[in-house]
């Protein structure tokens, strides 16, 4: 089975474009016209180690996802020319698009700083927003807890419902068995049917990984 892909934004996760910003007293929409821009940003901090750090974990897939600004061919040259200098082994992995919704399926991953552009809530997989206090050593921590891909053949797929706490020991399974795809069509209908309730769509092999969850009451 093929890893994990992780799309990786580039302004804000990998390169420091809001110190760029700052640093100059330039709005955004100066610095994507202005030529050369790009490849003065900074990589932002923790960003050159963090991707070493995900290659080195040997169970992901990494792209580069970026949203070029709209009618300015040389951000886009710019762009590619930062990532050959900076991440040189990811120059055969850049994806240049305005609609990240069309990457990857529900096993990937995309890391942004503006979740709510370029289509990233259609994301099939999970969204990580790269804000509010997001860092790379924070993303790592997440990535090295996440379940590596396993066989669907040898899988059993549970969904278990909260029954007064989120601890696991707390919940119950309410489906046991199947295929992936079932276990998904069924969680699915679930979350929908009971907005209140919380549930978790685990995969047992030697242990439990969840695969999806309903998040957390506030
Ligand atoms: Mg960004």
């Amino acid at each position: 089975m093929s890893r994990r892909r992780i799309f990786l934004d580039q302004d804000g996760p990998l390169a420091n474009f809001d110190g760029y910003m700052k640093k100059h007293n330039l709005k955004g929409d100066q610095i994507k016209v202005m030529e050369g821009a790009y490849l003065n940003l900074e990589p932002t901090v923790g960003a050159i180690e963090g991707v070493k750090s995900l290659n080195g974990m040997g169970k992901f897939d990494l792209w580069i996802a970026t949203k070029p600004p709209v009618g300015i061919p040389f951000a886009c040259a710019d762009k590619v020319s930062w990532i050959l200098k900076h991440f040189p082994d990811l120059k055969r992995k850049i994806i240049i698009t305005h609609d990240k919704g069309l990457l990857g399926d529900y096993r990937d991953f995309l890391v942004d700083d503006r979740p709510h552009k370029a289509n990233c809530e259609s994301f099939a997989g999970t969204l990580i927003p790269f804000k509010d206090g997001m860092d790379w050593p924070q993303l790592i921590d997440y990535f090295r807890k996440a379940p590596r891909e396993i066989s669907i053949r040898k899988a059993t797929y549970k969904i278990l419902q909260s029954v007064g706490s989120v601890q696991r020991q707390w919940l119950e399974t309410v489906y046991d068995g199947g295929e992936e795809r079932l276990a998904r069509l069924e969680y699915d209908r679930l979350v929908a049917e009971n907005p209140d309730k919380y549930f978790e769509l685990v995969v047992k092999e030697h242990r439990e990984e969840c695969l999806a969850f309903t998040p957390k009451k506030p």
